[in-house]
């Protein structure tokens, strides 16, 4: 993916955010950013730079996940929540069509996107590979098309990854290379701010920036070299896919099916998870029936049932089925990995399984037997 830096870097007072947020929405602009809600950092409306979550910070480990405070009052003093780009531009609930009964026949109704178009605030670079997976998943959706093309987004700089984040393994981040309009690094007293799109050009028209000094640049390098090394974890993706492929009747999957709950938890969190199911509703006077797209998993039970019977029964044929669509088939059919280690499924699993580890574990007893 190519790098789209379009003018040299400019340094920015923080509260200038605020200006940006509100000329996005003086154009037009849906803005939604990082906001404090139900205990996480999720991606909400937000109007002024007070609606972002400013001095927090978050506590993310295997199965667990929690908020605290800075010292400093960090803008993005924060990891990925559980919210991604996917809510917004493949909804959990989306209607397709409606069918109406006429005096004489039916009408087909196409629902067309009419909202307005998207600016997102604090995107980080896994979820900008994750949206990159998602436009070619969804390349013929027009329902996707619809909400994508005319975003907006400020992208930032992980300085704050968390204990479940491996995007160095997956060479998807922290650092933000390519896909924003505006990407920010976060300093203590500024941003440095580095501009991707004419429309980025555009939006920072009348705030008030300076151009960076050298020691800029360099802090930023040295604060997204120190966030990369702060990760820990790692995902091994050597072989792949033909590890998966081999180890397809690893007893292994039978361990981990042993703890795994089949909550499709880690599906609905993760950013690249695009399985749907479509269902038909009827109005209570029988006259409009509505065809309505919504999220499925394929850890739920009756994801695989079609005529003649479920083709995986058991949650050690679904959750091999997740990791091998995710680090394997997605290889071979996109060419990049479907996982781009964000960590979202390992944070947010209640029974504690983390991909990374069942990925080495199915590794190391492939070698043993
Ligand atoms: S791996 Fe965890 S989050 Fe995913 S379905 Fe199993 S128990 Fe639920
Ligand atoms: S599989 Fe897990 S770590 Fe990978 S992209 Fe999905 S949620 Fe993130």
């Amino acid at each position: 993916m190519k790098h789209n830096f379009y003018m040299e870097p400019l340094t920015i007072r923080k509260e200038a955010l605020g200006d940006i947020i509100k000329d996005l929405s003086n154009r037009g602009y849906r803005v939604i950013g990082p906001t404090v809600r139900g205990g996480t950092i999720g991606l909400d409306n937000i109007t002024a730079i007070e609606d972002l979550p400013v001095g927090y910070g978050d506590r993310q480990v295997t199965g667990g996940y929690s908020l605290f405070k800075h010292e400093r009052p960090y803008f993005f003093g924060f990891s990925n929540g559980p919210d991604s780009l996917k809510r917004f531009l493949n909804p959990p609930y989306q209607r397709l069509f409606a069918i109406k009964k006429r005096a004489k026949g039916f009408e087909t109704m196409i629902y067309e996107y009419e909202g307005s178009p998207f600016a997102f605030i604090g995107i980080r670079a896994c979820d900008l590979r994750a949206l990159h997976i998602l436009d070619m998943v969804f390349e013929k959706d027009p329902f996707y098309q619809a909400e994508r093309k005319e975003i907006f987004i400020i992208a930032v700089n992980c300085i704050f990854p968390s204990n479940t984040c491996f995007c160095p393994s997956m060479n998807s981040g922290p650092e933000v290379k390519y896909g924003f309009d505006l990407l920010l690094t976060e300093f203590d007293e500024d941003f440095l701010m580095e501009v991707g799109s004419k429309k980025g050009l555009n939006a920072i028209e009348g705030v008030h920036h300076k151009e960076a000094a050298g020691a800029d640049i360099e802090k930023k390098r040295g604060l997204i070299d120190s966030s990369s090394k702060s990760i820990k974890k790692t995902l091994d993706t050597e072989g792949l896919p033909t590890l998966l492929y081999r180890e397809f009747e690893n007893p292994w999957w039978a361990d981990i099916a042993n703890r795994d709950l089949s909550c499709g938890n880690c599906t609905m969190v993760c950013p690249t998870c695009f399985c749907n199911t479509s269902n038909d509703t009827s109005s209570l006077d029988g006259k409009t029936a509505t065809r309505i797209r919504c999220w499925d998993s394929c850890f739920s039970v009756n994801f695989a049932l079609v005529h003649g019977g479920n083709f995986r029964p058991s949650r050690r044929a679904r959750y091999r089925q997740w990791m091998t669509h995710k680090l394997a088939y997605w290889i071979n059919q996109f060419g990049v990995s479907g996982c781009v280690g964000c960590g979202r499924c390992i944070t947010w699993c209640p029974a504690g399984i983390d991909i990374t580890e069942e990925l080495m574990a199915i590794r190391i007893s492939g070698k043993r037997r």
